[in-house]
C-alpha cells in the first residue's frame, strides 16, 4: 500500500494541491493519512476538506481543527492565529463542521499510529526533545508512529542501545527503513513550513517496501498568499509562508 502522509495542511489548498500532484507522479495513492491542523491560517479550508474527501484516508484532529468548531478556545493562540481561527470558525460550512467533529484524537491500527500533538497530549504537545518522545514512546502500542504539529519534519529511532531514543531531521529525498526499532515520524507541515524552507513537506510510506520517503516540493506561494489577502487574513501569516517561519 502506498500512503501519502501529510500533516498540518491549514488550508492551504495550493500547497495540497501540490503534495497530491507530486505524489501522483510517483504511483497510484491508495491512501492519505491526516495528521491534524486541516485548517487554520490558510484562506481554503472547504475546498482542503473536500479535496481529502476525495481519497480513501484517516485523519485526526488539531488543536486549530478544534478550534474551527469551538471544541476549545484560542485563547492560547497567539493574535494572528486567533485571528485566524476565527476567520475559519465563520467560513467553515455545516458538512465541513460536522467531518471535523468526527475527527478522532488518536488512531491506529496494529502497526501504526496517528496524532497530531503526542500520545501524552494528543492537541497541545509539541514533540520536539527526546524528553518528550520518550513520554510519547511509553503510550505508543504500535511499532511506529506519525505526528504533526511542530511544522517541522524529523524522525525518533529507540533502539536498545546506551543511547535509546535519537532525534534527528528528516531532509527531502531521505528514506527511513520501517525495520524491528520503534519509530516517531513527523513529516512536517505541508501548508506552513517552520524549519526556515518555505517548500511544502511531505511524505510516502510505502507498506509494501517497509519505507517511509521524506518529500520537499516547489509550489506556488504567492497564489496561496493572493488568496489569503483577498480574505484578509494577517499580513504576518501571508508573509510568512515565504519566509518558511
Ligand atoms: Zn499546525
Amino acid at each position: 500500500m502506498r500512503v501519502v502522509v501529510v500533516a498540518d495542511i491549514h488550508s492551504n489548498l495550493v500547497a495540497l494541491e501540490a503534495v497530491l500532484t507530486h505524489a501522483e507522479t510517483g504511483g497510484p495513492i491508495d491512501q492519505l493519512w491526516v495528521l491534524g491542523d486541516l485548517v487554520g491560517y490558510g484562506p481554503r479550508p472547504n475546498e482542503c476538506i473536500s479535496r481529502l474527501k476525495e481519497f480513501q484516508h484517516l485523519a485526526v484532529a488539531g488543536n486549530h481543527d478544534k478550534a474551527a468548531i469551538g471544541q476549545i478556545t484560542t485563547a492560547d493562540f497567539n493574535p494572528y492565529a486567533a485571528a485566524a481561527a476565527s476567520w475559519t470558525a465563520e467560513t467553515i460550512s455545516p458538512d465541513s463542521s460536522t467531518y471535523l467533529t468526527r475527527l478522532p484524537e488518536v488512531t491506529k491500527d496494529d502497526v501504526f499510529t496517528l496524532v497530531h500533538g503526542t500520545l501524552r497530549d494528543p492537541i497541545w504537545e509539541y514533540l520536539y526533545t527526546e524528553d518528550t518522545a520518550a513520554e510519547h514512546l511509553k503510550r505508543q502500542k504500535t511499532t511506529y508512529s506519525f505526528v504533526g504539529h511542530t511544522h517541522v519534519p524529523m524522525v525518533v529511532h529507540e533502539s536498545r542501545s546506551k543511547n535509546p531514543i535519537s532525534l534527528a531531521r528528516l531532509e527531502s529525498g531521505e528514506s527511513v527503513a520501517l525495520e524491528e526499532e520503534r519509530l516517531i515520524i513527523n513529516p512536517g507541515s505541508a501548508g506552513q513550513p517552520r524549519d526556515g524552507d518555505p517548500r511544502v513537506c511531505y511524505g510516502v510510506l510505502d507498506t509494501g517496501a517497509a519505507t517511509f520517503t521524506q518529500h520537499r516540493i516547489e509550489y506556488d506561494i504567492m497564489e496561496t498568499q493572493k488568496q489569503m489577502k483577498a480574505e484578509g487574513l494577517p499580513q504576518y501569516l501571508i508573509e510568512r509562508l515565504a519566509r518558511g517561519r
